[in-house]
């Protein structure tokens, strides 16, 4: 069973051939998770703020901690800045001028998963490979956790049953894009992604796949987010955001 990540060695040896992933799908993240006695219990999200081509995070967790981060697509990263890392020194600047985090000790951790492409070779005999070992993080979103859990459950059961694996049951959109589809054009992605104590902030016009996307989050995170022990991700939310 390959589930060791992106780095996962039975991919490397048993999938890669047929299963090459697209260097167009790579996300890159940055994140951090410490001990901090946080003030604001809200959860923030900044999408394509200093032009970043993606989303950073400020969650608040259970007992003292907080986890800081930021992730966009890897090609689109290095065209515009070179370097996440930039990106990260602006990020945590704007976390201290908003009082958010007010924080010396950085020392952020870097991470690479890919988003669902053409996979469909993902079992061989007796040979699995589930969640980003495959590369099944939404398209929307970057979400890998639920598809990671779902490839899983459906390899441990074609392994008990005998049925056949098949990744066609797993959303490749969060939340099946729904909000997408509905969502009218025009719309104001900063006033209608306002909800409680979540507060996502637009620095651009933004598809509408991401704003609906991210409004339906809001509005569970606003409830849960500081009660989320540290080092635990939410399955049904951005866990680290
Ligand atoms: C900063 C960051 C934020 C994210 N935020 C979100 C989010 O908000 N929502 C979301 O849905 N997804 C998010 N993701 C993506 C999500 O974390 C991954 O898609 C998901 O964890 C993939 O699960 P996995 O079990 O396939 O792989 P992993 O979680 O990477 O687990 C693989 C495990 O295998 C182990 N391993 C590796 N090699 C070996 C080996 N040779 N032998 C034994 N063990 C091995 C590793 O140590 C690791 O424990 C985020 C990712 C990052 C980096």
């Amino acid at each position: 069973m390959g589930a060791g990540g992106t780095a996962c060695p039975v991919y490397k040896a048993l999938f890669h051939e047929r299963n090459p992933r697209g260097s167009f799908l790579q996300t890159a993240t940055y994140e951090q998770e410490f001990a901090y006695p946080w003030q604001d219990p809200g959860c923030h999200l900044w999408f394509f703020d200093d032009g970043l081509p993606g989303y950073a995070w400020y969650v608040p967790k259970a007992n003292g901690h907080v986890n800081v981060g930021l992730g966009g697509m890897a090609d689109q990263l290095k065209d515009r800045a070179g370097n996440i890392k930039q990106f990260w020194q602006k990020f945590v600047r704007k976390l201290a001028k908003r009082g958010l985090v007010n924080y010396d000790g950085y020392h952020p951790t870097g991470y690479s998963y890919y988003l669902r492409g053409a996979v469909d070779v993902v079992s061989d005999e007796n040979a699995y490979i589930v969640g980003d070992s495959v590369g099944l993080a939404t398209v929307d979103m970057c979400e890998g956790i639920g598809p990671a859990v779902r490839s899983g459950l459906l390899a441990a059961d074609s392994i008990v049953t005998g049925a056949e694996y098949s990744l066609a049951g797993i959303d490749r959109f969060s939340g099946g894009g729904f909000f997408s589809k509905v969502l009218p054009p025009g719309q104001s992605e900063t006033n209608f992604c306002q909800n409680g104590s979540a507060v996502v902030d637009f620095s651009a016009r933004c598809s509408s796949g991401v704003s609906s996307a991210c409004t339906r989050r809001v509005a569970n995170l606003s409830t849960r987010a500081a009660s989320v022990p540290a080092g635990k991700a939410d399955v049904n939310a951005p866990n680290s955001l």
